[in-house]
């Protein structure tokens, strides 16, 4: 028999939703995984980062709802590292919290499979933190018990001392608990709680959509359900769950909350927008409808040229797969179109020497123009794009070489993926290709709300026959999202609270 690698079972717990919860760990083991094994409650955007020929394996609800049987996903897992496999298993929170992922470490243990845990944070405490409620807090309560509700409160087989809990001196969080909420509660104020004894329920806390309530023992039941709250949610019992009514900062912090946003720019650039705009909590659809395609290209000697101007992050990025290092820039005056191609150059050794105020050819032209004459002049770029640039330049007398570097191609959108795009509330487009490329995959526009970086996207939206519904002024990422922001709460779209 060969030797072959020794494989492992990381459990990983992939935090309560907002990705920005996940730990760095997870992230890692993610991207390094042969295998992940992942459930349904994981952030949209968990698996963005594994390996392009990684197994990802769906064990949350399958078909019509059921779940992948426990033994089998436990099979599985243990049948993976044997054959040497790096295998993730992914859970929603800590796979230590009513993750089943104690199961799961005992199965390893009897299958001699070496095995990793690594913690995350629980939705017991994440979703009351993201409304605003201390699980602990002085002079209120010093002890806090994650219960699960899953368990029916009236069925004798109840593993749960009812009487003892309702005299647990703390907060309680209930994970599972809302078909059951209502008998909950009975059983609590039947244990001796008060009936007035503050009740918070956080829907899907931390995701974008989260959606909280408050009432008392007496009334949750009825006040959720008149809210249509659902699973997932944590249900929160104790004086801390008040705080809320002062601390529930999301709503304020979050002024996308609710609201679906599709972004469509090349995946290697999506996701500094989606990022921002996750923070402003808006549900990010990442359709990413354009990809980067270098050329077969040589570089001129660039110590020949007095200016070069760099127009975009790609611009940069691909200019210097092609230098030994910034030294080759040394000669000549670097223009840099747009904070992100500034801060792009700065990555590479390189501060600009001209950046223009406002980032469209026009006003660029209009900026060169006032610090020339120049020479000879390089815009290394991309193959379709507009000449106002070069031919403005020339018009002044320079030699200017266009150097085409790369192309933007169309990539291709799954099916989930363009109804999704779709179905967001917002569209962003931060190029015309971007709108013509998601237009071609998706055969319309007609859906989302859209938004443009400038005149130039808005034109080309235009002329796909969709009509544009908010421009930016400031012709850069996040203006874009400034823009956003504005339409948005003009049409007071706010989440339901
Ligand atoms: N291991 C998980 C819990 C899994 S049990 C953890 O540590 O968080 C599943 C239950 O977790 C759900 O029924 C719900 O009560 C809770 N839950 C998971 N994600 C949640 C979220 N984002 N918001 C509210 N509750 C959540």
């Amino acid at each position: 028999m060969g030797t072959r690698p020794a494989g492992k079972v990381f459990l990983v717990g992939a935090g309560p939703g907002d990705p920005g919860l996940m730990t760095v760990r997870a992230v890692e083991l993610i991207a390094a995984a042969d295998v992940v094994l992942y459930d349904r409650l994981i952030p949209e955007s968990a698996l963005v980062g594994a390996r392009e020929d990684a197994e990802l394996v769906d064990v949350g609800k399958i078909g019509g709802g059921e779940q992948v049987p426990q033994d089998v996903t436990t099979a599985l897992l243990i049948e993976r590292a044997q054959k040497g496999r790096q295998v993730v298993r992914l859970k929603g929170g800590d796979p230590f919290v009513f993750g089943r992922g104690g199961e799961e470490a005992l199965a390893c243990v009897a299958a001699g499979v070496p095995f990793e845990v690594v913690p995350a944070v629980t939705s017991g405490i994440a979703a009351p933190a993201y409304a605003g409620i201390p699980v602990t807090q002085r002079g209120i309560t010093s002890a806090v018990a994650f219960v699960t509700g899953h368990e029916d409160p009236e069925k004798p087989e109840t593993l749960i001392d009812w009487p003892a809990l309702a005299a647990f001196p703390g907060t309680l969080c209930f994970y599972m608990g809302i078909r059951t909420l209502g008998r909950i509660a009975e059983q609590l104020v039947h244990g001796g709680r008060a009936a007035d004894e503050p009740v918070a329920v956080v829907m899907r806390g931390t995701y974008g959509d989260q959606r909280s309530v408050r009432g008392t023992l007496a009334d949750i039941a009825a006040v959720a359900r008149e809210a249509e709250i659902r699973a997932p949610a944590i249900t929160v019992v104790g004086g801390v769950a008040a705080l809320h009514d002062e601390l529930g900062w999301l709503e304020a912090a979050r002024p996308l909350g609710g609201l679906s946003v599709a972004v469509t720019r090349a995946r290697a650039q999506a996701s500094g927008i989606a990022s921002t705009l996750r923070g402003l909590g808006a549900t990010v659809v990442e359709a990413p409808a354009i990809r980067i395609e270098p050329l077969d290209v040589e570089l001129p000697p660039l110590a020949d040229y007095d200016l070069v101007v760099l127009t975009s992050v790609n611009a940069v990025q691909q200019l210097f797969a092609h230098l030994r290092d910034a030294r080759a820039l040394a000669g000549a005056t670097v223009a840099a179109i747009g904070p992100g191609t500034v801060a792009e150059l700065r990555r590479h050794g390189v501060a600009a020497d001209v950046v223009p105020e406002r980032s469209i050819s026009e006003a660029v032209l209009e900026e060169l123009t006032a610090r020339g004459p120049w020479r000879r002049v390089l815009i290394p770029r991309a193959q379709e794009a507009r000449e106002v640039l070069p031919d403005g330049l020339r018009a002044q007398g320079a030699q200017v070489d266009v150097l085409p570097l790369y192309r933007t191609v169309a990539e291709e959108l799954s099916g989930d993926a363009r109804s999704a795009a779709l179905g967001a509330d917002y569209a962003l487009f931060t190029s015309a290709s971007s709108a013509r490329y998601l237009h071609e995959a998706a055969g319309t526009l007609d859906g989302p709300r859209v938004v443009s970086i400038g005149p130039v996207t808005s034109a080309a939206i235009r002329a796909l026959g969709r009509g544009v519904d908010a421009e930016a002024t400031e012709h850069t990422p996040n203006g874009v999202v400034a823009a956003l922001l504005a339409d948005a709460a003009a049409r007071g779209s706010r989440p339901r609270l």
